[in-house]
Formats: C-alpha cells, sequence, structure tokens
C-alpha cells in the first residue's frame, strides 16, 4: 500500500514540475519568458537550417514522449504529422486567431516576423499555460504583460524605421518576410519558396536581377543558415552587397531571445533599405 501510495506521489510531483517542449524558437522564446523558472522547457528543433522539413528522429520521439506539455505553431506539415501522433491533450497548437496569409492551400508560418501578429501567438502561450497551470496564473500573466509590453515597442520602432527606407523592396533569398511587409508597407520580393531547398528556375532569377537593377537597390538579403550561393551571383550580376537577416530565429549567441535576434534584423534592413 505504502509503495502504492510513493509511487502516486512520484507520478503526481512529476506532473506538477512538469517538463514542457516547445517546437520552435518562435514557440521557445516567449515561453520560456512566460514560465521562467516554474517548470522545465526544452526547444525540439534546434538545426540552424531551414526548420521547415524537419524529420522527427526517435531520439527527439522520445523526449516529445516524456514531456507533459508540446506546444506549436501548428502552421508546418510536421506539426500536423505530430499533432496526429502524440496524446490528445498533451499537445496545444498556437495558431487560433492568426490572420493567416496563404502559399496556395498552405499557410505561410513566418508570422513571428511581424510582431503584430505575433502578438496573438503570445497571447494563445499565456492562455495554454494558464489553463495547463492555473495556480500560476497570476505569474504568467504578470510576465505576459511585459512581454507584451517589449513586443509593442518592437513593433513601433519597426513602424516608424520601416516608413522613413529610401528603398521600398526587400530582395531575399527566403521567402519569408510577407507579414512584415503586409503590416509594416514594404514590398518583398524573394528568390525560393517558403522552403529553403526549392532551387529558383533561371527565369526567376532574371527576374530578380532586372528589378534590382531598375529599383537601384543597393543591398539584397540572404539568410542565416542558409545557402547564400543565389544571394552571392545576385549581387554579383547586380553590383549590390548581401546583408544577413535571421528569420528563422535560431540563436547566433547564446544570449540570444526573439528581441535581440529582431533587432539585428532591424538593424539589417535598416542599412539594407537605406532607413533612418
Ligand atoms: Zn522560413
Amino acid at each position: 500500500m505504502l509503495q502504492l501510495i510513493f509511487l502516486m506521489l512520484s507520478v503526481l510531483s512529476l506532473s506538477f514540475c512538469g517538463e514542457i517542449v516547445a517546437t520552435t524558437y518562435p514557440v521557445y522564446y516567449p515561453l520560456k519568458y512566460l514560465v521562467g523558472e516554474k517548470h522545465r522547457l526544452e526547444v525540439l528543433v534546434r538545426s540552424q537550417a531551414d526548420p521547415h522539413h524537419y524529420e522527427l528522429t526517435p531520439k527527439d520521439a522520445e523526449r516529445l514522449l516524456g514531456a507533459n506539455l508540446v506546444m506549436t505553431l501548428g502552421l508546418e506539415s510536421w506539426e500536423w504529422r505530430l499533432l496526429k501522433n502524440l496524446p490528445k491533450g498533451k499537445v496545444v497548437t498556437l495558431s487560433e486567431g492568426i490572420n493567416l496569409l496563404k502559399r496556395g492551400s498552405f499557410p505561410d508560418p513566418h508570422v513571428w516576423l511581424s510582431p503584430k501578429e505575433y502578438r496573438v501567438v503570445v497571447r494563445n502561450i499565456k492562455d495554454a499555460l494558464v489553463r495547463w497551470d492555473p495556480s500560476q496564473r497570476a505569474y504568467y500573466q504578470e510576465r505576459y504583460s511585459q512581454y507584451l509590453q517589449r513586443l509593442n515597442s518592437l513593433d513601433r520602432k519597426l513602424e516608424s524605421t520601416l516608413k522613413t527606407c529610401s528603398y521600398r523592396t526587400l530582395v531575399s533569398t527566403h521567402r519569408a518576410w510577407d507579414y512584415l511587409s503586409r503590416d509594416y508597407g514594404i514590398k518583398t520580393l524573394s528568390l525560393s519558396g517558403v522552403h529553403a531547398e526549392e532551387e529558383p528556375k533561371p527565369s526567376e532569377i532574371k527576374a530578380i536581377v532586372q528589378t534590382v537593377k531598375r529599383e537601384g537597390l543597393k543591398y539584397i538579403f540572404a539568410e542565416v543558415g542558409q545557402d547564400r550561393k543565389v544571394a552571392d551571383f545576385i549581387a554579383s550580376q547586380t553590383g549590390t552587397r548581401v546583408l544577413m537577416l535571421n528569420s528563422s530565429l535560431f540563436p547566433q549567441l547564446n544570449s540570444d531571445d526573439y528581441f535581440s535576434i529582431m533587432e539585428r534584423n532591424l538593424r539589417a534592413l535598416r542599412e539594407g533599405l537605406g532607413c533612418r
């Protein structure tokens, strides 16, 4: 009997200070801030390469099964497969209420690159945490308010900077910036589709070279962690230089979080688009 009680207690205490897995960095950073020291937290996809084509490994499957809660944006096909394979109630999707852009019949997952739209994701994270662990409601609410304030101030900074740019077209190798484009009034022109390994057609490269020349752009953009061959080729054809953007939010420094990476992105955009 005692043994049984002990077992029950250990199970209870395990689930009480349980572990959460965030599938990607855009989920991980705000979740980490909201959770503080209350729960252990891990990120599933740690590779710097294109996070859109993640393949579940047996070790990762183990981590997911061992977690008490899994949070995922739910906008990629690999996330939909996860959802099907994990017990219901263990996985929370965070896409509810997002004003999604579509690529054909698929959603564009890069919502985090517009702080305006990302606010919906962060609110969903807070709501899910409160539902899962109501004993800490006040704490999560307080941390959420702080995070929201920082998001709002980043939003104002992006808005005031991007409206002053001499160049209004962001030419990038990865089609990640359409939310930023929609919400902050710049145009985007991208070489590849949402998936990094989609090779651009020669006709697409030619069209971009023409646009870059016509608009007299000084810089084009490539992605941290992704192949920049095509960007370098276009730069050589147009006399432009290549600046780096980080759209996956993969940490380049140990101390990186959402805000430090977005500040770096903003600095690159400011230089590349000639903003004040
Ligand atoms: Zn991407």
